[in-house]
């Protein structure tokens, strides 16, 4: 039995009636940017996710690109600035802030839980600290009290990268909604994914919002009126009216992935594999099945051999690449330990208890 990492197509497949019609709707209207999708899109976007604002935008780089810029925009940064984030996560988290003449703290994990160490965040802050960016990485929820009250003490933003969590809570409110503003990815891939690039910034703060939906349509407000040096940065309406059927099924779809969570957490036996520390449901919504193998290249060749399609996040960490040389040599042992021990087991709505028997069944024979 040959199981895919994650099939796209299988997931189209699942609302194709609905994707189909709704594409048809869009193409009949002859409207394609910045119309009726994208509002009824954000509308119903922001109520899910708990805020009072959603602008959607081209991918979820920009998203924390425009967040990022808009601070500077409005006087609450600028350039040289510190913003804290994880050094374990995706490359955009901390491409949005050098992009942003800004520079990234990185700050190392627990291995516990994959997420940031609020126990390192205080010392790390000088009179340079902005902001404090957190990503809910794999899905799982990175916010602590802890966090909020770092953010209140020392007036930092509390930025959340909410490219893998969307439909995650802590408490009854939802990431994307638990900081000051937060960049949402719709990748295909992504819990909530579109039929291609898609992204969205969510925020309660009305200056930020006005600022971010400027600077993603050539920092315009009013037509051929420039107020900022902006880019075209735009969500189409195909994609707006894709996302807007997608987001009826995300409980659903996360719902799946906590059945094969608990699946692989239940029946994982092989003590050679380690799992990240087991949370609530409430908490993590498991956009990846991360586990850890101190014989990783060994084991995902196996998995292979048996047909068990699996990927790594990441196998380089941000401060190892070299489009970041100038920290190569900087130390940061948690982060590097994950990225030469990770790997993604296959998880998505659509893989089955069947496929999830037969991984299971493989990994404990390893
Ligand atoms: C996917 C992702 C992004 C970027 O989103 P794109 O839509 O691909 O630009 C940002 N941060 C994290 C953690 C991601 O996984």
């Amino acid at each position: 039995m040959q199981i895919p990492f994650l099939s796209l197509k299988a997931i189209a497949e699942k609302y194709s009636g609905e994707i189909h019609a709704a594409v048809q709707r869009v193409v009949d209207s002859g409207w394609y940017l910045q119309g009726k999708e994208n509002e009824t899109f954000e509308n119903n976007y922001a109520k899910y996710i708990g805020t009072d604002y959603c602008i959607g935008c081209a991918n979820g780089l920009d998203a924390l690109i425009w967040i990022l810029r808009a601070y500077k925009e409005l006087g609450v940064m600028q350039d040289g600035d510190e913003v804290l984030v994880p050094a374990n996560t995706y490359i955009a988290s901390i491409l949005a802030i050098t992009e942003n003449n800004l520079k990234p703290v990185l700050i190392e994990p627990k291995f516990e839980t994959l997420e940031i160490d609020d126990s390192l965040i205080e010392s790390k802050i000088t009179p340079k600290t902005k902001a404090i960016m957190i990503v809910h990485l794999y899905g799982r929820c990175a916010y602590t009290e802890k966090i909020g009250e770092i953010c209140k003490k020392f007036n930092l933003k509390l930025i959340e990268d909410n490219a893998q969590s969307h439909g995650c809570r802590f408490d009854d409110r939802r990431t994307g909604a638990l900081g000051d503003a937060a960049g949402h990815s719709f990748y295909p891939g992504k819990n909530l994914g579109a039929l291609g690039d898609g992204g969205a910034v969510t925020t309660s703060d009305k200056a930020l919002a006005d600022t971010v939906r400027a600077l993603a349509n050539y920092g315009s407000q009013k037509k051929y009126v420039f107020k900022y040096c902006g880019r075209n940065s735009r969500l189409d309406e195909i994609q707006a009216a894709v996302l807007d059927v997608k987001l009826k099924h995300l409980d659903g779809d996360n719902a799946v992935r906590q059945q094969i969570a608990k699946y692989y957490y239940d029946n994982i036996s092989n003590p050679k594999i380690t799992l990240p520390k087991r949370i609530d449901n409430r908490n993590n919504v498991y956009h990846l099945f991360p586990v850890f193998c101190e014989q990783r290249d060994e084991f995902q060749q196996y998995l292979k051999d048996n047909e068990i399609q699996t990927l790594i996040h990441y196998p380089i960490p941000p401060h190892k690449q070299e489009c970041y040389k100038d920290w190569n040599r900087i130390s940061l042992p948690i982060t590097e330990y994950i990225a030469e021990h990770e790997l993604s087991l296959p998880m998505g709505p659509t893989v089955n208890i069947e496929e999830a028997k037969e991984v299971i069944r493989l990994i404990n024979e390893f």
